[in-house]
């Protein structure tokens, strides 16, 4: 029923009733809001109904123009949300590994020093370093070498956890910092990366495969190491005796 019909029926008033009614030439309907009140005379009969339509298509057009301006804010904010993730990306990580460059894993690993100090907690450095790896390129090519060290990334990381870190140090070399390991933890994590690497392959030219290996050092951050830098020149010397005492071994420094 019409709402006037409504209000006479029920002696009841009604308020603020949207009602769009086609105009004929507009596209637009037009909007009303539309009050109704019945009106009885002193002894309580219906003597009839008071309508008002307000025409409020001005306010409606505006607040769908409002709504429009509003998603295309939201819009562009998740663009600029987006664009900033690229531009973290960009430049916190290496592109070929996706690890973290060195200025990020420094950045990244400044407050875990602070923390491991204050609180005499774990930290451990496990640096890698690919075999022979000039060999691959001269016998392979570039983008075997790539392979290889994409590969070998993917190694590091799969012993990982959220509050570690891994970065591409250099070009085929790698540090991880592990949070909470002590040395013996650090070294067995470093022997199933060793062993992990050397088990896995790349395709070669043909149908060969090719096969690698990672000499790893590693160290732990002892109260005594007054600089970041003796740390890691630690794990850096562990890792050159590896390479020194034949390759494809773990060494603690
Ligand atoms: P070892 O470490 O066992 O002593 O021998 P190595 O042959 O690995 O020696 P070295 O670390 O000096 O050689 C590293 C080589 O890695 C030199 C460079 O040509 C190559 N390299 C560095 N970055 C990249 C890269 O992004 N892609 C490829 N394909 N090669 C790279
Ligand atoms: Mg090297
Ligand atoms: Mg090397």
């Amino acid at each position: 029923p019409h709402p006037w019909t409504r209000a006479m029926e029920q002696r009841v008033q009604i308020q603020d009733e949207p009602l769009e009614l086609a105009w004929p030439g507009e596209d637009e309907p037009i909007r009303m809001l539309l009050g109704c009140a019945p009106i009885q005379d002193a002894r309580g009969h219906l003597r009839g109904c008071l309508v008002t339509f307000s025409d409020v298509s001005a306010l409606h057009r505006i607040n769908n123009q409002l709504l429009e301006t509003l998603r295309d804010l939201e819009a562009s904010k998740e663009e600029i949300r987006r664009q900033n993730e690229d531009l973290h990306r960009l430049a916190t990580r290496d592109p070929m590994t996706g690890c973290l460059n060195r200025r990020a894993f420094f950045d990244g690993a400044d407050p875990l020093f602070e923390k491991i100090r204050d609180r005499q907690g774990e930290l451990c450095c496990i640096m890698s370093d690919i075999d022979h790896f000039k060999s691959f390129n001269d016998r392979y090519g570039h983008t075997v070498g790539d392979m290889v060290i994409k590969s070998v990334a993917k190694c590091l990381a799969s012993e990982l956890r959220e509050v570690d870190l891994l970065c591409r140090y250099g070009g085929e070399e790698f540090a991880i910092l592990l949070i909470g390991s002590d040395i013996a933890r650090a070294a067995e994590a470093a022997e199933r990366i060793r062993a992990r690497v050397e088990s896995s392959t790349v395709p070669g030219d043909g149908d060969i495969s090719v096969s690698f290996t990672v000499s790893i050092g590693v160290a732990q951050l002892q109260p005594a190491d007054t600089t970041d830098l003796g740390f890691f020149d630690r794990a850096d010397a562990a890792l050159y005796a590896a390479k020194g005492g034949g390759r494809n071994r773990v060494m603690r420094g």
